[in-house]
């Protein structure tokens, strides 16, 4: 019974609408691969990053970290909240770019699966919208959607309402969001409602050591988007090469910094071989950046408590 009113619920939610999805080329992809990541670190750019923390989630048993991998102290996978952090970085040239949009304001919780509800809280003016307008941001280029699951993304439709950015996306991950299947994966058809223009990160993928490929988003070695599928068919990571040392951003790649170290995801519906493996690769190009920091997509430890907004690049003026 359980299987039909899921497929029922499927084809009802299917039925749906979201916006129009318009596929566009307009990134400044780089289009020469440096000969390696000490190259690119050489040559570092004046980047601010700030993080919003937009609210949290209530991650159950086992979302955040595998406890059967070997070495994964027990507890680690404790139910637990964690911020769901978006994080804006403006480049040097005016051009502003977000990576993912956070929860919604509001009632915020989320499903995956379409039975597996996650709790979410946050407070008035914390959802990103507000937040970039309190930081007086009045343009927006691009929003890296590091995968659309809700407590990435489900601040997207009044962001893309506000400021008609670009989004890009892994091209796997623009398909499972075009599927009419998409409510499996966890991606909700009333996040997406308003219309967006797409493009597929895939347009600047450069052979690029220890993740295979990479993608060189402004074209000037600033900012890069990693493919790091398992956590979701088409899952970035991103490396920001700031003037105050490289950023190592892992989204969902790694949960928490246990989970990283000990190659060790959870999560559901998750491809996990492919997850380890994206774990492996970051970690091959941390060893290869002495003096990256990483930021973990959810781990509690890395944020103050309480905090809403964290800079992480001052401006040097
Ligand atoms: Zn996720």
């Amino acid at each position: 019974m359980a299987a039909l009113a899921a497929a029922a619920a499927v084809l009802t939610l299917a039925a749906c609408d979201i916006g129009d999805i318009t596929e566009v080329a307009e990134a400044p992809w780089g289009t020469e691969a440096p000969a390696s990541w000490q190259a690119v670190a050489a040559a570092p750019v004046p980047l601010t990053v700030t993080a919003y923390v937009t609210g949290e989630v209530f991650a159950g048993d086992g979302v955040l970290i595998n406890e059967d991998v070997a070495g994964v102290p027990e507890g680690a996978g404790t139910e637990q909240w964690v911020p769901s952090v978006a994080y804006l970085v403006q480049h040097p040239s005016g051009t502003n770019v977000l990576f993912d949009t956070g929860v919604r304001a509001g009632e915020c919780s989320y499903d995956i699966l379409l039975v597996l509800n996650f709790p979410c809280r946050n407070q008035p003016g914390q959802d990103v919208v507000t937040q970039l307008a309190r930081d007086g941001i009045d343009k927006l280029d691009y929003v890296v959607a590091t995968h659309f699951h809700g407590d990435h993304s489900s601040g997207i439709g009044p962001l893309l309402a506000r400021y008609d950015p670009v989004v890009i996306a892994a091209a796997d991950e623009i398909a499972a969001l075009k599927s009419p299947l998409r409510e499996t994966q966890g991606y909700r058809y009333d996040q997406f409602s308003a219309d967006m223009r797409i493009e597929a990160a895939d347009a600047g993928w450069l052979p690029m050591p220890h993740v295979a490929r990479a993608a060189d988003l402004l074209g000037d070695g600033s900012i890069w988007l990693l493919p790091t599928p398992g956590h979701t068919p088409g899952h970035l990571s991103a490396l920001l090469n700031g003037s105050d040392g490289p950023l190592l951003l892992t989204f969902d790649a790694a949960h928490l910094k246990a989970t990283y170290h000990h190659t060790a995801p959870g999560g559901l519906g998750a491809d996990l071989d492919r997850a380890a493996q994206s774990i492996e690769r970051l970690k091959a190009l941390e060893a290869d950046l002495p003096g990256v920091r990483v930021l973990y997509g959810h781990e509690p430890a890395q944020w103050p408590q309480d905090a809403i907004r964290v800079s992480l690049a001052p401006r040097a003026d």
